[in-house]
């Protein structure tokens, strides 16, 4: 409950406060646990070193020694004590006492004399334990921390005990409990250190994943509330995160591409309609007005009209086209062709157009047929595009040419040689792009140069466009020649 409250209070949130419940609470727990199991088994291994220490001596030893002195008196009895502990030889790491028959402490190593009532359970055990030992750790009189051994010394030969003499081991654990602490307290601190680590190293890794993502949160609420331009700021790295980041900004780019060319394709759009439809209504209007009183004006304004309308609907139709490519339907009725007599058919209308223009045209083709299997509405639709581009774009006393070369590997190649305007390097990439335009001062749609090479793609070719600035534009169509016959055996099959 304290934790959550502290979590509230810090306003640590999401992600951060998932990762401080579970994961750093976690690594509290088990930090703790190895800590306090360490410590168990430190102060394990101390005492049971002090335990073994006091179990090596050789009680046997002693009981032989004393065995000559149980049958004496009193005084040769301490006297014997005496020596004993003179002569023992780690009295330097523990006390010794030996007590007498009646069981009372008469000689000690320290010299120090026995307070009446002494604390030593281990006396009272040793006489009743099975390997006739008596072991206790506790507090003695004094308060002081000790580990006792007591070994009675005085048995029968059939193992029971005949006075109550024996000799008792002291071994103070006051220096062992100080070292002890001193441990514990360099366990502890290596644990809060573990504990810092892991607390300084996840907030560093939680925030490398939560900051990003913050940040992607903004961007795309941006984004949802109209900001195309948003993008996420980000450090440079190559993690899962840094290369989600970079994603992102990428699919806003394409995002506000499409945005860009959403608003392009509306003002072009808008512009192309209301053009004719300009001209449409005021002829309309002024005809309305003579009525047939002059038959050369009605005539012209007549012409105006159906001109006006059809390049309306020529707009409509490839407007539809382009959404037909968009959605992928955009059907080829493919049947074996001549593409030269479909090109020559465009030509013809062209050349008049160029006339009317004041373009010098010029047209050459190879006499031999060139036989493709293709949608011919298609393939004109191409042509029709690509010289539409190059009359439009060039004006007056300039020249187009149409060159057609069949090639020797099957492919006939169609140059579209104008001396217009020209495409600027910067422009040139992007001509073929849906809505795409140069100039807002030229009649068109943009989608022109899109549609035509979707159509050539889905005939294998490929339209291939080189130009300089002031100079001219050069349009190469490549079509290839030589599936005919594996096509007509494809559908023969069929
Ligand atoms: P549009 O209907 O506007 O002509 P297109 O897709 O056919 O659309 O062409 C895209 C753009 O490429 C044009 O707006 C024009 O700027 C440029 N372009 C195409 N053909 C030529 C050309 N022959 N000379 C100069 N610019 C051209």
């Amino acid at each position: 409950m304290k934790f959550k409250k502290l979590i509230e209070k810090y306003k640590i949130n999401g992600i951060r406060a998932t990762w401080l419940k579970n994961f750093v609470l976690v690594s509290v727990i088990i930090v703790s646990l190895v800590s306090l199991v360490v410590g168990i088994l430190v102060r394990w291994y101390y005492y049971n070193s002090v335990s073994v220490s006091l179990q090596s001596l050789d009680t046997n030893l002693v009981q032989n020694y004393f065995s000559s002195y149980l049958s004496t008196t009193e005084e040769q009895f301490e006297n014997g004590a005496k020596r004993f502990i003179e002569e023992f030889s780690e009295k330097d790491k523990m006390e010794v006492w030996v007590i007498n028959k009646d069981g009372v402490p008469i000689v000690t190593s320290s010299g120090f004399g026995i307070s009446d009532h002494p604390i030593m359970p281990d006396y009272t055990d040793a006489f009743s334990s099975s390997d006739g030992i008596g072991r206790w750790t506790g507090k003695n009189e004094y308060g002081e921390k000790v580990m006792a051994m007591t070994v009675p010394i005085e048995k029968s030969d059939d193992g029971e005990y005949t006075s109550e003499a024996a000799i008792r081991y002291i071994v103070s654990m006051e220096d062992i409990d100080r070292q002890l602490l001193v441990l514990y307290f360099y366990i502890f601190l290596a644990a809060l250190v573990i504990i810092l680590i892991v607390l300084f190293s996840g907030r560093y890794f939680i925030s490398s994943i939560v900051n990003p993502v913050e940040e992607l949160s903004k961007t795309v609420n941006k984004v949802a509330s109209g900001d195309y331009t948003a993008r996420v700021k980000y450090d440079e790295g190559n993690d899962e995160i840094h290369s989600l980041c970079s994603n992102i900004n990428s699919m806003l780019e394409e995002i506000s591409g499409m945005d860009r060319m959403k608003n392009d394709f509306i003002s072009t759009i808008s512009h192309e309609i209301r053009t004719p439809l300009t001209a449409v209504k005021g002829w309309g209007e002024t005809l309305l007005q003579i009525g047939d009183k002059d038959p050369v004006m009605l005539q012209k304004g007549l012409e105006v009209i159906i001109n006006e309308s059809g390049r309306l609907s020529e707009l409509v139709e490839e407007l539809l086209d382009f959404s037909r490519m968009q959605n992928g339907a955009l059907k080829m009725k493919k049947e074996k062709i001549d593409i030269l007599a479909e090109l020559d058919e465009n030509v013809f209308v062209f050349r008049d157009r160029s006339v009317r223009e004041g373009i010098d045209f010029v047209y050459t083709a190879p006499e031999e047929p060139a036989p493709m299997f293709g949608d011919p509405n298609r393939i004109k639709q191409v042509f029709t595009n690509i010289l539409d581009n190059a009359l439009k774009y060039t004006d007056q006393g300039g020249k187009v040419t149409v060159n057609a070369v069949i090639q020797t590997d099957g492919f006939l190649n169609v140059y579209f040689i104008d001396t217009g305007c020209g495409i600027s390097p910067e422009d040139l990439p992007k001509v073929k792009e849906k809505f795409y335009k140069t100039s807002i001062n030229y009649r068109g749609s943009g989608i022109g140069l899109a549609v035509a090479e979707e159509i050539v793609k889905l005939h294998d070719g490929e339209i291939e466009i080189s130009s300089v600035l002031g100079e001219g534009t050069t349009v190469k169509l490549v079509l290839p020649l030589e599936k005919v016959q594996q096509a007509l055996n494809a559908t023969e099959k069929e």
